[in-house]
């Protein structure tokens, strides 16, 4: 049957590094290649700096991981109530970026597509952002 758990933590940079080894660390029962949870870090990453940088603007507010196993399946969602995203498939597109003044690439959610099996985004501008990621 499925296994789940849960995370909550500060959107600080240096929580990035804690929700993705505690995420490899539950991966571990699935009994993942080195590779895919190389992945699954290298995806949620992305998704957790975007709440940071961009869904709070560096306002200090709350991040949830939310991790489910069932069988060889992992699912990550990463939430936050930050400011939302007005046009998704075009923040999804390479290259696209509100922040090309810093060292932002416009790149996160090709990463996320290409590491994960299966990415999808649900977010209300002025309410949060949902990124749905499948494994
Ligand atoms: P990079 O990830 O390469 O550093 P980036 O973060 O700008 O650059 P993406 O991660 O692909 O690129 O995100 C694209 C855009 O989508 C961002 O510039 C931002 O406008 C928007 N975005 C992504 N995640 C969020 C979020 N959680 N809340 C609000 N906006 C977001
Ligand atoms: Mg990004």
């Amino acid at each position: 049957s499925a296994n789940e758990m849960k995370l909550e933590f500060d959107s600080r940079s240096c929580n990035e590094g804690f929700a993705r080894v505690a995420v490899a660390a539950f991966m571990t029962q699935m009994n993942p290649t080195l590779e895919e949870v190389a992945d699954v870090k290298t995806a949620l990453s992305e998704a957790v700096t975007n709440s940071i940088v961009h869904g709070y603007e560096g306002e200090v507010q709350k991040i949830i991981v939310e991790c489910r196993i069932e069988g060889k399946e992992l699912r990550v969602t990463v939430i936050d109530k930050g400011c939302g995203i007005e046009d998704v498939a075009q923040a999804m597109e390479p290259m696209f970026t509100t922040k090309p003044d810093a060292e932002r690439s416009g790149m996160g959610f090709v990463f996320m597509e290409a590491f994960m099996d299966e990415v999808r985004v649900e977010s209300v501008p002025g309410k949060g952002t949902c990124v749905f990621m499948r494994k």
